[in-house]
């Protein structure tokens, strides 16, 4: 099956889910949006109230800021693939529960065995605890680590910046270091087949939290 195909049949269970209780409250499920051959995919938390009524990711202020890094390093959400840990919203924005994660863990492994990106770029904490254990994001965002096969880049969430100025500067920076990284990760990839290859497999760990880590010294 081709991405653009596994990708659609996505979208497609996730609007009739009945996983876990967040499809209680679902107006629209928001899979993620964005280009099915990306070497660059980004993960947020969740919908908030503006994609669960348009059934698109970040589209509200904080993609408004995420337009704005995305710009800064050169990129256009058409180049990128974006989406969430949890493809609907929780109610009032609150953070989702494990049983959740879990529970649209299987779409979201799907979604990055099909797009295959060279890069994963968490958006916030809860996405990154996805792929880092006990990772701290004030101390790790903008650093790359590599698991089953690709480069994680943690970062800070975009609405974490509209709510303390003082991030702006830092997610800009960290978003600007995004081509030089797709470089590297694109190098190493190729010339270690061994880790491309890994990417086709469905990640080793059952839990959200289990990612095995391993930082590459040469970065
Ligand atoms: N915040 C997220 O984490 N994801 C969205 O899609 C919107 C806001």
């Amino acid at each position: 099956m081709k991405s653009e195909e596994i990708l659609n049949e996505i979208a497609q269970q996730t609007a009739v889910c009945t996983r876990c209780k967040l499809h209680h409250s679902r107006k629209h499920a928001v899979p993620g949006h964005g280009n099915p051959h990306a070497s660059i995919m980004f993960i947020g938390e969740g919908p908030g109230f503006h994609e669960n009524e348009q059934g698109l990711p970040f589209v509200g202020a904080a993609g408004q800021f995420l337009d704005e890094l995305l710009s800064a390093a050169n990129l256009s959400r058409e180049d990128v693939f974006i989406t969430n840990v949890v493809k609907c919203r929780p109610p009032g924005n609150r953070e989702p529960l494990i049983e959740e994660l879990e529970a649209c863990k299987p779409y979201l492994d799907r979604q990055i065995a099909a797009i295959n990106p060279d890069i994963i770029v968490t958006l916030g904490r809860i996405s990154m605890g996805y792929f880092i254990n006990n990772g701290k994001i004030s101390g790790i965002h903008g650093k790359s680590f590599w698991t089953n096969g690709r480069m994680i880049v943690p970062m800070y969430h975009p609405a974490a910046a509209l709510h303390q100025p003082s991030i702006k500067d830092v997610v800009r920076k960290d978003f600007m270091k995004l081509p030089g990284l797709v470089k590297k990760a694109q190098e190493t990839r190729q010339l270690n087949p061994d880790l491309s290859s890994q990417s086709d497999m469905q990640p080793k760990d059952d839990t959200p939290n289990n990612g095995t880590v391993e930082q590459l010294s040469l970065f």
